[in-house]
């Protein structure tokens, strides 16, 4: 599907970084965050971890596409007279930052290394949830490439998907490939954990899958049954090292995976 014809999407794309040697594209929740922020409203406010856990087996197993999955829980959330705004603050007050994040942010703006959020999730939450554990200034630097939504007057919501057309919802490859039609493509740097990776995992040229000690480790067990190589890590502190190595050009990810 990602390389064919590409889905059309129904919302902007930031401008690509052209003259970049490198460059670190990230999923959001549960990556840059401690736990997703979608996952904790359909745990919580939704139809709950067990249903949603097993939603995200299924799309594992291909028993149902992400877009359709993502869709589910969070109508849940919806169907239980949860408004957007309500949403948004419960996430502000509970979703927290991986805690070597920060740090990573900084070596990569030394750099000039843009990193860029591509995320299933929904861009007004994400700023929200960003600004909040970062503060203004950072977060606006920070690109974010996701899906939006839409609120009706009663308070009501749901998803726009970026990519409607595409069974991924956010077909995140759309975010890569251009780069690598460029005449000089820079290394890309993947981050992610789960099944709204998919779409991006045999992309990247340098592809990090980050564990959790919950057991929700879905984007590695999909790299290891499809044979995509990756490096596993548990928060940004041991991947930095690992990124500044392959700037350096001291190692490459074979010296890793
Ligand atoms: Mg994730």
């Amino acid at each position: 599907m990602a390389e064919g014809v590409p889905p059309v999407s129904t919302l902007p794309y930031p401008a690509i970084h052209a003259d970049k040697e490198f460059i670190v594209l990230s999923d959001w929740d549960g990556t840059i965050t401690t736990f997703d922020s979608n996952d904790y409203l359909t745990d919580n406010l939704g139809f709950g971890k067990e249903k949603r856990r097993q939603g995200n087996l299924d799309i594992l197993a291909g028993h149902d596409n992400f877009r359709d999955g993502f869709k589910k829980m969070l109508a849940s959330v919806v169907k239980n007279g949860h408004t957007f705004e309500e949403c948004k603050k419960i996430l502000k007050d509970n979703i927290k930052l991986d805690p070597g994040f920060k740090d990573f942010l900084t070596w990569c703006k030394e750099l000039d290394i843009p990193v860029i959020i591509v995320s299933s999730g929904m861009a007004p939450l994400i700023h929200a949830v960003l600004t909040n554990l970062v503060g203004e200034n950072i977060a606006n630097g920070i690109e974010v490439i996701a899906n939006d939504v839409t609120v009706s007057p009663d308070g009501s919501w749901e998803i726009q998907f970026r990519h409607p057309s595409s069974g991924f919802g956010h077909d995140k490859s759309q975010a890569i490939l251009p780069y690598r039609k460029l005449p000089k493509p820079p290394t890309l740097f993947f981050f992610g954990d789960g099944v709204s990776d998919i779409s991006a995992a045999r992309y990247a040229d340098v592809l990090f899958v980050k564990t959790k000690s919950d057991g929700e480790n879905d984007l590695s067990v999909y790299c290891q049954r499809e044979r995509i190589k990756h490096i596993l890590f548990d928060d940004f502190s041991k991947a930095l090292p690992i990124v500044q190595a392959i700037v350096a050009k001291q190692k490459s990810i074979d010296d890793y995976v």
